[in-house]
């Protein structure tokens, strides 16, 4: 029997196969004797997956479903996303992570530890398949359950999962990988059951030394590979040192900073209100704050007002008040940027008095403070404006800064919102009314895209602006209608064309594209040439007859 010579090797019991595929594969036999249609496997996975009595046990499920047979995941996951996404990433996958060492059953991606520096290529080349992209974590902020360790895993898996799902990355070009530094939960260290190494988590300088190292493995075994680094403690200094030289990103900061301004742009023109009469108060100064600012900083300019005339636009409040420059303590660097010196030396008690002061037409909220904006504050936002943008951002749904019945109903149903964490639609006048959630999804599977086809040596900032403002272009008339701020996340694959379109336009007009053939096509002839390399699994099976069809005739003709 020849070497198979298949262009895939998933799914090779998937009881949909004909029998020539199953001939073939040397399976026949090795599965119940009926070629099942897609619809009946996906009624016996609904089914299964309805009697698995809690949210862990259904990711686990669907785990085992990617393992055993991922077209037939893949295919449910892409007809049923917005029921099962959040069984396979937020808020489940939080729980799984917590538990990853209890739950483990099989290896999936990659682990590198410490121990291992001076060998990481050697190590990398154990990976059996060609990678497109890599989600790496080093576990030490995941979600918002802290340092888990090499727990994290189940972050790069699922992330890489939605990258399959809503961007049609092909499963196998896709590398989960978790560093294994150390880890500072010490209830970890101390479980038996524990996966990792037990030192305590790595110095910053270490870990420096190991992630130059890695970089260089990474593309020299994959030369076009992208890296997104994800839900590392401080992102902020590998974010510095690659982002030139690497086609990475980190989507904490950017695709978070991406998809929230996807939201705004949406909103401020559903305002009425010219950009440039604009104010914002933000509550929570923290990376996020900052960086959702820093985005939305580059909105304004992109409408033709100076750097200092946006910067100027948004007033912040931390723990210690308004932040501003004669407060008397120390600013943290971050805060520097936005830091204010109008307020004549007076000292806010209260958001309340804030708003009066500035009469914001924003307000946003990312201090992890649950129920912050009031009846009281959410009223005062709706009497200085006819549309007042509100987006509570904080996660989970019980830090959020408000509620969407409550924005809905203390502003009339007048409110533009967005939230982190989802909120059920709800009905004002007769009309249902539907929360935007700012969910990072919308964004980073495009981004990958583009910088996969376009090549990029680089992702730069203009790449992930454009990925905000395609997201925000990419409603349709109807959902503009009904007055949403982000598409329907069923839609999310043609969404997601349109975001890798911009990406790679970003990536050709900063000269990082080293696909340049992409240059000459019309926006037409590039939608065309996404959707061609996109995985379909809906189409898998059909493929891999024509493949054994084609290896049969050539091999008797
Ligand atoms: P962080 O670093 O802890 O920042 C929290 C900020 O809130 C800090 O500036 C803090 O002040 C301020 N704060 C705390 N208590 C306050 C109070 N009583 N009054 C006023 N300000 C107060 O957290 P982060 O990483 O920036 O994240 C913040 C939130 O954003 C989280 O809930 C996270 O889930 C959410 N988030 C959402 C998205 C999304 O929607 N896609 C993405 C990322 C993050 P000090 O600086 O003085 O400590
Ligand atoms: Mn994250």
């Amino acid at each position: 029997m020849p070497p198979r010579q298949l262009s895939t090797t998933s799914g090779d019991y998937d009881t949909a196969n004909p029998p020539e595929v199953r001939r073939y594969l040397r399976t026949y036999g090795l599965t119940p004797p009926n070629v099942e249609t897609y619809e009946t496997q996906a009624q016996r996975c609904l089914k299964l997956l309805s009697m698995k009595p809690t949210p862990i046990e259904k990711y686990q499920y669907l785990t085992h479903l990617r393992a055993t047979n991922v077209h037939l995941f893949y295919r449910l996951l892409a007809d049923n996303v917005r029921e099962l996404t959040p069984l396979i990433y937020t808020p489940t996958v939080g729980e799984a992570c917590l538990r990853w060492s209890e739950i483990y059953t099989q290896p999936e991606g990659m682990y590198i530890s410490y121990s291992d520096k001076g060998h990481i290529a050697e190590v990398l080349k154990n990976w059996p398949y060609d990678v497109d992209i890599t989600v790496l974590t080093d576990g030490s902020r995941i979600l918002g359950l802290g340092d888990l360790g090499v727990n994290g895993m189940g972050i790069p898996v699922g992330k890489l999962a939605l990258y399959t799902a809503c961007a049609g990355i092909r499963p196998e070009k896709t590398l989960p990988l978790t560093l294994d530094l150390g880890t500072s939960n010490e209830a970890f260290r101390n479980d038996p059951l524990y996966m990792g190494s037990r030192r305590p988590k790595v110095t910053a300088e270490e870990e420096r030394e190991f992630l130059d190292e890695l970089m260089e493995a990474l593309v020299q075994r994959w030369p076009g590979i992208v890296i997104q680094f994800e839900d590392f403690k401080n992102p902020f200094p590998a974010l510095e040192r690659y982002r030139d030289n690497y086609a990475m990103f980190n989507d904490d900061v950017q695709g978070t900073g991406a998809v929230i301004a996807a939201g705004f742009i949406n909103a401020v023109k559903a305002s009425g209100v010219p950009a440039k009469d604009h104010k914002a108060v933000f509550l929570g100064a923290g990376s996020a704050g900052v960086g959702v600012a820093k985005q939305l900083v580059e909105y304004f300019m992109k409408e033709g007002l100076t750097e200092d005339e946006s910067r100027r636009k948004f007033w912040f409040v931390d723990s210690n008040g308004l932040v501003t420059n004669d407060r008397g303590d120390k600013l943290a660097e971050h805060k520097v940027y936005f830091s204010r010196d109008d307020n004549q030396g007076r000292q806010f008690q209260s958001l309340a008095r804030l708003i009066e002061y500035v009469q914001p037409t924003i307000l946003m909220g990312l201090s992890t403070i649950g129920g912050a904006f009031t009846k009281d504050i959410l009223q005062r936002m709706a009497r200085i404006n006819h549309r007042p943008i509100i987006f509570p951002l904080s996660n989970p749904s019980s830090k959020s800064e408000c509620t969407f019945e409550d924005a809905v109903a203390y502003t009339e149903g007048r409110v533009l919102f967005a939230s982190g964490s989802p909120f059920p639609a709800v009905r004002c006048d007769g009309r249902i009314m539907v929360p935007g959630q700012g969910n990072n999804m919308y964004v980073f599977p495009g981004i990958g895209l583009g910088a996969i086809l376009s090549k990029a040596s680089s992702v730069t900032q203009d790449m992930i602006y454009a990925s905000a403002e395609h997201l925000a272009a990419s409603l349709n008339e109807q959902e503009r209608a009904d007055g949403w701020l982000y598409p329907d996340i069923r839609r999310i694959r043609d969404v997601s064309v349109i975001i890798t379109r911009g990406v790679i336009r970003a990536a050709q007009e900063n000269g990082v594209d080293r696909e340049t053939l992409l240059r000459g096509l019309s926006d037409e002839q590039l939608d065309a040439y996404i959707k061609e390399r996109m995985y379909d699994p809906s189409t898998e099976v059909e493929k891999v007859l024509s493949e054994v069809e084609q290896l049969e005739t050539t091999a008797s003709g």
